[in-house]
């Protein structure tokens, strides 16, 4: 084993850990939550590294970034390495996501989703989509505006507006919600914004019950115990697993 991989082998372990514990507190499966490897700004030979450690689910948010990585990495990583988009998508980007990711936790309009749909019926494949919602009003953040919810009704019917529209569309399944937490000193301080996760799933659920709403896409290293606590499904960790990133994105 080189270093580098022994050393995101006792980073992944740890997280192994957390995530046990976290899980058990609330009488949750641990197995029930997926971990995605968030890989911006590191290169192939660290990919190849989670790989050994024994990851396979990957995470990128800008896609020049991505189709860099998984073109330079075809025919080097197993069969079953799954990449995820997680980053806000630009609607003329929308195709190259579309191509290069099996997964989208980042759609945020009708405009994307419909270019995604156009693209994996095109190529005959199946998009995975989650649905990104900002809980939490920071105006840097994507996602659905639904800082107000569940009080502010206007917003809530425009988003259920497209949601009704995106289900319909073909070549793409809605699985959950993703949502960026904002960055907060104590993480117990995103609880209510993890909380309001799981009740927005819940009321989806009621109003649309053909989607399955298995996924909640939340949780990064500072926070996921909460998020765990909270129902999460898939966690998106980047500095817990290989440290400190050289540029803050
Ligand atoms: C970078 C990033 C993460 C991972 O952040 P860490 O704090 O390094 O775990 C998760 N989600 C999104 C959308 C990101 O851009």
């Amino acid at each position: 084993m080189t270093s580098l991989e022994s050393q995101i082998k006792t980073r992944l372990d740890n997280v192994n850990n957390q995530i046990e514990v976290a899980a058990r507190r609330v009488g949750r499966d641990p197995s029930e939550i997926t971990l995605i490897a968030v890989t911006k700004t590191h290169g192939l030979d660290m990919i190849q590294a989670a790989v050994a450690a024994g990851l396979r689910q990957f995470g990128e948010n800008r896609v020049e970034e991505a189709r860099i990585k998984i073109d330079q990495s075809a025919g080097l990583l197993p069969e079953d390495v799954t990449w995820h988009m997680i980053g806000h998508i630009q609607s003329r980007k929308a195709d190259d996501v579309a191509s290069y990711f099996e997964w989208v936790h980042s759609v945020d309009r009708l405009k994307v989703a419909r270019r995604l749909s156009a693209v994996f019926t095109a190529t005959g494949r199946f998009g995975h989509i989650l649905l990104e919602v900002n809980l939490s009003g920071e105006t840097t953040k994507s996602g659905y505006q639904l800082s107000g919810w569940p009080d502010d009704t206007a917003q809530e019917r425009t988003f259920i507006e497209d949601v009704g529209s995106i289900a319909r569309l073909p070549g793409l399944q809605i699985e959950g919600l993703m949502t960026i937490a904002p960055l907060v000193s104590d993480s117990e301080l995103a609880r209510p914004v993890f909380r309001r996760m799981w009740q927005l799933r819940d009321h989806l659920a009621d109003r649309f019950p053909a989607c399955t709403w298995r996924h909640l896409s939340m949780g990064m290293s500072g926070d996921f115990q909460v998020a765990i606590e909270e129902q999460a499904t898939m966690l998106r960790l980047g500095t817990a697993l290989f440290g400190p990133r050289a540029q803050n994105l």
